[in-house]
């Protein structure tokens, strides 16, 4: 294909509202290569779909592939940051942190719909026979490495895809496909730099000490695997660590100088949900009694979520990967890291709903809202 057919993808892509978009040949890659010793360390944990060794060759995702096309969506939505000093506490009142990714509509929708939107789009311009398939997050597909080579952006020590105009507030999407297309990085360019340079505030900021050397994460240890990938118990070690969050965790982002003034994106369906009063609720559900977001929930609202609340609330979203289970065990760990204490306004109230959960026949949840229950003695 010529040059122009890359050219109007990106373009092609831009006027479906990607932010950026890049076109790179479907190789072997030197970061792909070195995950199966990442794997081998044991930093996947629970994550057993990580092993799957075509996630180390795009050449073996798909029968035929030439080129990996990928979509840059900015998530930066205008409100603060986790680590503001007005954390975690809302109105007096505990709250838990979400991440910022998850706030509004799940992503793996809005995306597809626009990578779904360019591969139609190529089915219009490119009439002959060919494979084209979109993946977000979906499939044996390292996104942020082909990204870096798609000339997006670098890989940076908290081993996310920071660009240097827009951070890393962002999600990927790739199209792979068997069309035979110019890379946006030329053959005898290089991807672009890295500007992490002697900057380590994110290995330091991270609560956790998931980073086990620069551009290396033991995931083991990141809150995002422990608040939703994690089925089991949340060890002893990392629940005062955990803090407020409760749905993953943003600080190696919050903390990036390259985030710091990375444009804001207006995509409606990114702001973070609010829910109405409980006469508004159509549902027949116990829906929250107040006005209430997912920025900054309250964790006394989450805890009082019962299963068929949680499916209501979290319809479409992306915290529903964790699952209602996982989000009581986290709001319980959340609650014993909390101001709250006995006497205090909210005491009793929160108390009743521990105790219920810790009278719960589920090994996990009982366990956890006995630790939250020991904290604020
Ligand atoms: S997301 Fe949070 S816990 Fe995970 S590496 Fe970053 S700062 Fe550490
Ligand atoms: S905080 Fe500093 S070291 Fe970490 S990714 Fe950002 S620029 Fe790189």
């Amino acid at each position: 294909m010529a040059l122009a057919d890359t050219v109007w993808i990106v373009d092609q892509a831009k006027s479906l509202g990607f932010d950026l978009c890049g076109v790179v040949r479907a190789e072997k890659f030197p970061e792909l290569q070195r995950t199966p010793e990442w794997l081998a360390r044991g930093y996947a944990g629970e994550m057993k779909y990580l092993a799957d060794p075509r996630r180390s060759n795009p050449q073996s995702v798909m029968p035929g592939i030439r080129s990996a096309i990928v979509g840059l969506l900015n998530y930066n939505t205008e409100h603060p940051l986790s680590i503001d000093p007005a954390q975690p506490s809302n109105d007096g009142q505990a709250c838990g942190w979400i991440s910022r990714y998850a706030w509004g509509d799940d992503y793996h929708d809005v995306l597809r719909e626009r990578l779904d939107a360019l591969v139609e789009s190529l089915r219009e311009r490119f009439k002959g026979s060919f494979d084209a398939r979109a993946y977000v997050d979906t499939g044996p597909v390292q996104e942020r490495v082909l990204a870096k080579y798609a000339g997006l952006g670098w890989l940076g020590k908290n081993t996310l895809l920071l660009n240097q105009i827009l951070g890393s507030f962002f999600f990927l999407g790739v199209i792979l496909t068997t069309l035979d297309l110019e890379p946006t990085v030329g053959a005898n360019e290089l991807p672009p730099p890295d500007l992490c340079g002697s900057c380590r505030r994110c290995l330091d900021a991270c609560p956790t000490q998931a980073f086990v050397e620069p551009y290396v994460m033991d995931a083991r240890k990141c809150i995002s695997y422990l608040t939703i990938e994690l089925r089991s118990s949340v060890p002893e070690e990392f629940r005062e660590p955990m803090g407020n969050h409760v749905f993953g965790c943003d600080i190696c982002q919050d903390v990036c100088p390259w985030n710091r003034r990375a444009p804001i994106a207006i995509i409606p369906q990114f702001q973070p949900r609010v829910f109405p009063p409980a006469e508004e609720n159509q549902t027949g559900t116990s829906l929250p009694p107040q006005d209430e977001s997912l920025h900054l929930p309250r964790l006394e609202w989450l805890l009082g979520l019962t299963e068929a609340d949680f499916r209501e609330v979290f319809r479409g979203s992306a915290v529903k990967r964790t699952r209602w289970r996982g989000l009581m065990r986290n709001a319980c760990i959340a609650l014993g890291n909390s101001t709250l204490r006995p006497g205090t306004a909210d005491e009793g109230r929160i108390r009743v709903l521990l105790e219920r959960l810790a009278a719960s026949e589920d090994r996990i949840l009982a366990e956890s809202a006995l630790w939250a229950l020991s904290r604020i003695q």
